[in-house]
């Protein structure tokens, strides 16, 4: 390998996570070589089909005391936001019981927060520095996100999650029903109460990565299309990238590639239990300003989020197989509890688009943001299940600092690749 060769940095995966993270390395000085079968963001990628929040305050991991009663709850309910592919449940045993024993007290919740809480705190600003360096500021709006419940006893209910958000500092806003319904006309009456947080939308998730992507290849970065499949190492020393028949020789390498981390980690020689939690959305039509907030409804736990292209629905949580085919009644039954929460001509028309995704997601709610064990010189960017959007500027930058040889900026060691 030559001097040049060796000072690159391949970046496998052009999601949300792997863009920030080539950004974040350019600045090191760095040459970039971005490998992706698929375009920056575009519709393979978790990236694209979102549900647009940057959210600091998502500093929960989704695994809590009890959770297991709810998901019962939510798989006797067909049309709830939790569903079990059930001839997939073997395969998917063991990562759903490390899920849930992940959250058996609040005490390991609070840990797992703390370290969340690291990379999601500035969220918006660092999006927002971003989006005016690839000149999309318009594509970022900072309204402020809203939880909605049908009462005050629905949210008192979740007290405790809210009241940890308020120890890590996280503002909250109660909203009465004649708050709500001044600030979002739209909503229906089955929703008495709310809360506002801190945090923004994006407009246009697909073309604010294109938009890194432009910036990336201004400042003189590669890109590849085409899947990465292992590596080439020598001496326990990364040397290249495999893709296909040839190698992309380089000095160090990230695996920022979502769901499909999992096989190239396994190539690396590290086992991580990365599961999807498959996810959809639908877009509808919207006119005007009718509806400016994103909302959660408590009751749906889905993003309705006014994006570019129309009002975006977008949640379900589905467990199967990365290759199982869609299950276009996931869309629907979003669209449909869409319509509980808004009262909009909109809501009758027609769908424009509807998506199927993978959250890449760990079971212990916290990413991967470590070097490999046995390889020197790779390192790995994935697992950010829920909150990938939000947490990437703040999981780049420590993976730059990794790359880097610097100390980062906060104590990786709880997302090591070790702990599993
Ligand atoms: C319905 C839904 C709603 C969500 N809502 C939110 C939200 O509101 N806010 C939030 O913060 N997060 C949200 N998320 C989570 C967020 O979208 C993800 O955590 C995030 O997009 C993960 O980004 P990523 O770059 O790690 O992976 P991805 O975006 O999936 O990108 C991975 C990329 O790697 C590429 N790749 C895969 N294998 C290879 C290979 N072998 N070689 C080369 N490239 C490869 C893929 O083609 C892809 O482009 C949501 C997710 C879903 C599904």
């Amino acid at each position: 390998m030559n001097t040049g060769e060796k000072a690159k940095v391949a970046v496998i995966g052009a999601g949300i996570v792997g863009l920030m993270t080539a950004l974040e390395v350019q600045r090191t000085g760095r040459q970039v070589v971005v490998i992706d079968p698929g375009e920056p963001g575009g519709r393979q990628a978790a990236s694209y089909g979102n549900g647009a929040w940057i959210y600091p305050a998502s500093i929960m991991p989704i695994s809590v005391p009890g959770l297991w009663r709810k998901v019962l709850g939510f798989l006797a309910d067909k049309s709830g936001p939790f569903v079990i592919r059930w001839s997939h449940l073997p395969r998917l045993a063991p990562w759903l019981l490390r899920f849930i024993w992940a959250g058996r007290n609040w005490q390991l919740v609070e840990d797992c927060a703390k370290v969340r809480f690291e990379l999601c705190r500035r969220a918006v600003t660092d999006h927002q520095g971003v989006a005016a360096e690839a000149g999309v500021s318009h594509l970022l709006e900072h309204k402020g996100l809203l939880f909605i419940y049908r009462d005050k006893a629905e949210f008192l209910k979740e007290s405790r999650e809210w009241d940890m958000r308020r120890r890590f500092g996280v503002k909250i806003n109660e909203l009465d029903r004649a708050a709500l319904a001044k600030l979002e006309p739209s909503l229906t009456e089955r929703y008495q109460f709310a809360v506002q947080v801190d945090g923004a939308h994006c407009r246009d998730p697909n073309a604010y990565c294109q938009a890194i992507a432009d910036l990336i290849q201004k400042r003189g970065g590669e890109f590849v299309r085409a899947p990465a499949t292992g590596f080439q190492v020598s001496n326990g020393r990364l040397e290249g990238v495999k893709v296909g028949e040839s190698v992309i020789a380089c000095g160090q390498a990230v695996v920022t590639a979502g769901i499909g981390s999992k096989k190239l980690a396994r190539a690396a020689g590290d086992r991580v239990p990365l599961e999807t939690e498959r996810g959809y959305h639908v877009v509808l039509p919207l006119g005007g300003n009718a509806f400016n907030h994103p909302v959660m409804p408590s009751d749906g736990k889905m993003g309705i989020t006014p994006t570019a292209k129309g009002l975006r629905i977008a949640g379900q949580v589905e467990l199967a197989s990365v290759d199982a085919d869609p299950d276009w009644n996931r869309a629907e039954i979003l669209r449909g509890f869409g319509s509980r929460v808004l009262d909009l001509p909109e809501m009758r028309e027609k769908a424009i688009d509807q998506w199927m995704g993978n959250r890449p997601s760990t079971p212990d709610g916290l990413p991967c943001v470590s070097a490999a064990t046995s390889c020197h010189g790779l390192f790995y960017g994935f697992g950010h299940g829920h909150t990938g959007l939000t947490q990437a500027p703040a999981t780049a930058k420590l993976l730059a600092a990794l790359v880097a040889g610097k100390k980062p900026e906060t104590d990786v060691s709880p997302m090591s690749v070790k702990r599993f």
